[in-house]
């Protein structure tokens, strides 16, 4: 079959990512490519020429995508801002038909997210391949030969185009449809060459959702930087990672984030980190004004450079920051409730009187401890810490012995300290130093006394109370 040359004689930017996505849940594939800036495949691009804003209004080259893919017997679905091409069959219920639809909503967010007005790129269109088999797009002309292109696994983005290997996974698939399409965005719409770690990191920021079905139409797109539920991101475990690493003392700082080169993204590690720092910096209320305004200058290769010259930015809180994060991070975490006061208090010299609110993560006793000094904790009180069915759950200091979270049971309180080289290893984090209604400590270090009942991050909205506890 005769080639059409519709990808050869397009204007091209020379800017190209590799993605593989579905890796991500087989992390110890050999070729586990996820997002990497790839030099060689400039072989196959023509001389440097601006991509057109908007590559399917722009010229003809939508018109000769459409014509391309209808030649081969393909799928073409469009919505105002996605042509997609798919030789996937049509199955009722598997979610593609919905895709454009929900990629249009998800671009009224990346425009939010960026301040663009959408009005002003009302036909700004990205062009992407949905593929069960790659040779019928490449006979097609819609793909690129194996020696103009790499052999992506998952997926490929350049400029406004992307090709995607179909998902079995609905919500995988979508997902991964739409972390193609915040790199087409922000390729064209922003001309990034943006550092490995924000390429990556916006794009799954950018990416993560849930979907609300409605009564009639597609579903509502509802974007979800941190997801609030497993089921809501099939697949995706970077929180698994992250917790993973974290446990394995392999957790990099956001130091080693930010130094990540393309080359490391063909690892879910890095393919994770570099999600949690843009979750951090743009969802911590310290750090997001800052990032939000480097966000605002050219996304070029001293991105991070001048991030941390941005007026508001403090390297020693973000980084400290990012640890407390990875190291408490799980499903529905919640800056509001969880972020660290990192005050260093008053010196601890007679018996303390502390109070615990049950809907909050880590919290700042006010007093600081010695290292070395011996103290007695006594803990009293009730809270609620969820229901079960129509059953308030209520938690003494103790805890409750049905509902356990992280080897210890909700609603018993913890006292622990800020401890920046743990003894077994690892990052910085909070190591715990006593538990219960009555407990007597060593303090590890010079610092504050943190406190909170044992719960999940995502599960604090729903307690109620306070402990009261004394030090001394
Ligand atoms: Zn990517």
């Amino acid at each position: 079959m005769a080639r059409t040359g519709f990808l050869a004689d397009t204007p091209c930017r020379i800017w190209a990512i590799w993605v593989n996505c579905a890796g991500m849940d087989r992390p110890a594939a050999p070729r586990n490519l996820i997002c990497v800036f790839f030099a060689a495949v400039l072989a196959w691009l023509p001389a440097a020429v601006a991509l057109p804003r908007n590559p399917a209004a722009a010229g003809d080259v939508g018109a000769r995508f459409s014509a391309a893919a209808r030649r081969a017997g393909l799928r073409l679905l469009e919505g105002r801002h996605l042509l997609l091409a798919s030789d996937r069959p049509v199955r009722a219920g598997d979610g593609v038909e919905e895709l454009p639809a929900v990629f249009d909503q998800a671009f009224a967010t990346w425009c939010r997210h960026f301040g663009i007005d959408p009005a002003a790129h009302a036909d700004w269109k990205a062009v992407g391949c949905l593929m069960v088999d790659r040779e019928q797009f490449r006979l097609a002309g819609l793909l690129p030969d194996d020696d103009q292109i790499p052999d992506f696994k998952n997926g490929f983005c350049e400029a406004g185009r992307f090709w995607l290997m179909d998902q079995s996974n609905p919500t995988y698939r979508r997902h991964l449809l739409l972390h193609e399409g915040v790199h087409a965005f922000t390729l064209t719409l922003r001309s990034s060459t943006a550092p490995s770690w924000y390429t990556e990191g916006i794009a799954e920021y950018l990416a993560t959702h849930r979907v609300v079905p409605l009564d009639e139409g597609p579903p509502r797109f509802i974007q979800t930087p941190i997801p609030a539920a497993a089921p809501d991101v099939e697949q995706l475990g970077r929180i698994e990672v992250i917790r993973r690493g974290r446990a394995t003392a392999r957790a990099p700082a956001l130091d080693d984030v930010f130094q990540t080169p393309p080359s490391a993204h063909q690892s879910l590690d890095a393919y994770a980190a570099s999600w949690a720092a843009v979750a951090l910096l743009a969802g911590h209320p310290a750090h997001a004004p800052a990032f939000a305004t480097a966000e605002q200058a050219p996304l070029d290769d001293r991105f991070t450079a001048r991030l941390r010259r941005t007026a508001g930015w403090d390297d020693t809180l973000a980084s400290r920051n990012f640890d407390a994060f990875t190291d408490e991070l799980d499903y529905g975490y919640d800056f509001s409730r969880s972020s660290i006061d990192w005050s260093q208090g008053s010196p601890l010299v007679a018996p303390a009187r502390i109070d615990v609110d049950a809907t909050r993560g880590w919290q700042n006793s006010g007093w600081s401890l010695a290292k070395e000094g011996r103290h007695r904790l006594v803990a009293s009180g009730r809270v609620t810490v969820g229901a079960i069915a129509d059953t308030t759950l209520e938690s003494e200091p103790e805890g409750i012995s049905l509902r356990w979270y992280r080897g210890r049971p909700v609603g018993r309180l913890l006292a622990a300290q800020w401890v920046e080289r743990p003894a077994d290893g690892g990052r910085p984090r909070f190591v715990v130093v006593g538990e219960g209604s009555q407990s007597e400590f060593t303090a590890l270090t010079d610092g504050p006394l943190y406190l909170k009942i044992n719960d999940a991050p995502g599960d604090l909205a729903d307690n109620a109370g306070r402990l009261g506890v004394q030090v001394e």
